[in-house]
């Protein structure tokens, strides 16, 4: 059987695939990079060896399976960053910008400071380390930290970190028990499906613990927010991406535990997908 570039995109779209993945793939299969997606335009008719064409047959059907594109690559574009990747983290998404972005903003205007230190970053439950490490690659002078409590997750995000150059501090832990510094900025992407959730069968190939949190979904959510404030300095900032209905749960778990500005963020697709607020400031007396 002969296949040319043409022919193997248009079987794997057939079987289901989007022209998007089929191309990821199949550029994989043949050893190029995701960015040549033009070079396939141009070799429409270029005819795939044996080994090629059973390769991508391998990739389609993982797909097919509902495995992420960037655990078939082992990589992912992530605000800008090339990221290893595999099936011990969160395959990053899009949403998660979201939460970068306010991350930045809030470095650039509330958190903005004249004075020589360094603004103090933590990011909670890091994964690839995707957050945390575009936090510093934007921002070189902030000092980062981050942790898992999954050694495989850490051991991702290390590497990450080494092959972008950047020199973010992990470490292991269970969010903020046993922290004892206070920071400027906490963010997390932490897990918030709840348990047995219908999304979690088309989610069965990333890790469970990434994903899952108690019966409402906001077990972990409630954890962070109730100890955060310990671990901010007067005026620090927490920022949490939530699932798409948990806003007005979050902004309420904020405001109860003494948080300021309480505020939400849409994604890129409109939902209220982050969550936030100021750790009070002693007020100044007249
Ligand atoms: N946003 C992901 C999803 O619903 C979940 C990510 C998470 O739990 N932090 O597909």
């Amino acid at each position: 059987m002969t296949l040319c570039v043409q022919q193997a995109l248009s079987q794997a779209q057939a079987q289901g695939l989007t022209r998007l993945d089929a191309e990821m793939l199949l550029l994989h299969a043949l050893s190029q990079s995701s960015q040549a997606r033009a070079w396939l335009l141009t070799h429409e008719f270029q005819v795939l060896d044996q080994t090629q064409i059973e390769q991508f047959q391998t990739f389609t059907q993982r797909r097919l399976n509902l495995e992420p594109v960037a655990y078939i690559l082992g990589y992912k574009e992530f605000f800008g960053l090339t990221l290893y990747i595999n099936n011990q983290v969160l395959d990053p998404r899009p949403d998660t910008e979201t939460l970068v972005i306010w991350a930045l903003d809030t470095l650039d205007t509330a958190l903005s400071s004249k004075s020589n230190t360094p603004r103090a970053v933590m990011d909670l439950g890091t994964g690839s380390g995707a957050v945390a490490l575009a936090i510093q690659h934007a921002r070189p002078d902030v000092h980062v930290q981050a942790l898992d409590c999954s050694a495989a997750a850490l051991e991702l995000a290390q590497l990450n970190a080494q092959q972008l150059n950047l020199n973010v501090k992990f470490r292991q832990g269970s969010w903020l028990d046993g922290v004892h510094e206070t920071f400027d900025l906490i963010v997390s992407n932490p897990p918030y499906i709840p348990l047995g959730d219908a999304h979690l069968t088309s989610l069965r190939h990333e890790p469970a613990l990434a994903l899952v949190s108690g019966k409402d979904g906001l077990h972990a959510i409630k954890q962070i927010v109730s100890s955060a404030a310990a671990c901010l300095k007067p005026g620090g900032w927490l920022l949490l991406e939530h699932g798409f209905d948990q806003a007005p749960t979050t902004r309420h778990l904020l405001a109860e535990a003494g948080f300021e500005y309480v505020q939400s963020r849409k994604d890129l697709a409109g939902i209220e997908r982050c969550s936030g607020g100021q750790k009070a400031q002693p007020k100044l007396v007249q």
